[in-house]
């Protein structure tokens, strides 16, 4: 294939700025912050829906409680009633015995409303405690996911605009090699991805590392200064003025 030795030169030029878009983005689509920015995401949503059931829990023992101390007002208010019964019946014995009875039935009920209180109280500072626990780790995810979105926009931002550059190079590049080089150049790189032209050196291919063997190494000569290496027929420099 006929090439001038600055088309050589501008192909490899163009080969190296590919390979540096290859790699440009592929850091870009590869960024570790997208992980660590899905995962605290994923925990988050984890610590929220455990959030959500604790908000439903600590209404369910505040209505508890409120019943409770309900109760316990309406018994109160009955006890009065009943001592003010039991003065007023003084001398009946059976009228006296029977609220009696009444009142300490009321204690009971009463001991009894005590100690569950006590009880749902317990449960509503474990339940706050377990929400302020929760309630730091969605704060420490949301920190994570802040930072990483910083790191993440700085460094996609610099990559963004090193394609930018790098693309504006490729560009200038092609418009200064002949069109048939060019499609050569482009056709092999679509196909084989990464490298499309090499050098032949000491008999092998500068890509593949193939040795070539005589017989294919007479017709890869007659190809100068451009020609394909038989086994991954990717374009080889064959010698001339572009081989320091
Ligand atoms: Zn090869």
């Amino acid at each position: 294939m006929n090439a001038t030795s600055a088309d050589i030169e501008t192909l490899e030029r163009l080969q190296t700025v590919d390979l540096e878009l290859l790699r440009t983005r592929k850091e870009l689509e590869e960024l570790p912050q997208r992980a660590v920015i899905a995962a605290a995401q994923e925990k988050r949503a984890a610590l929220q829906a455990k959030m959500d059931q604790i908000k439903v829990l600590r209404k369910e023992t505040g209505r508890k409680l409120t019943r409770s101390n309900e109760e316990d007002a309406s018994l109160v208010k009955k006890e009065h009633g009943i001592q003010a019964a039991l003065e007023a019946a003084q001398g009946d014995y059976r009228n006296v015995e029977a609220r009696t009875k009444e009142l300490a039935g009321i204690e009971k009920r009463r001991f009894k409303l005590k100690e569950e209180l006590a009880e749902l109280k317990k449960d509503q500072s474990r339940i706050d405690k377990l929400a302020s626990q929760i309630s730091d780790g969605i704060k420490k995810l949301d920190a994570t996911e802040e930072a990483a979105t910083a790191s993440f926009e700085e460094r996609s931002g610099a990559l963004t605009a090193s394609i930018a550059a790098l693309e504006q190079e490729r560009g200038q590049l092609t418009s200064e090699v002949p069109a048939r080089l060019l499609e050569a150049y482009d056709r092999v790189l679509s196909r084989a991805g990464g490298v499309a032209i090499g050098r032949l050196a000491d008999n092998r291919c500068g890509v593949c590392r193939a040795p070539i063997e005589s017989g294919r190494l007479i017709d890869l000569r007659n190809q100068a200064p451009i020609g394909e290496c038989p086994i991954c027929k990717r374009l080889l420099v064959i010698g001339g003025p572009a081989q320091a």
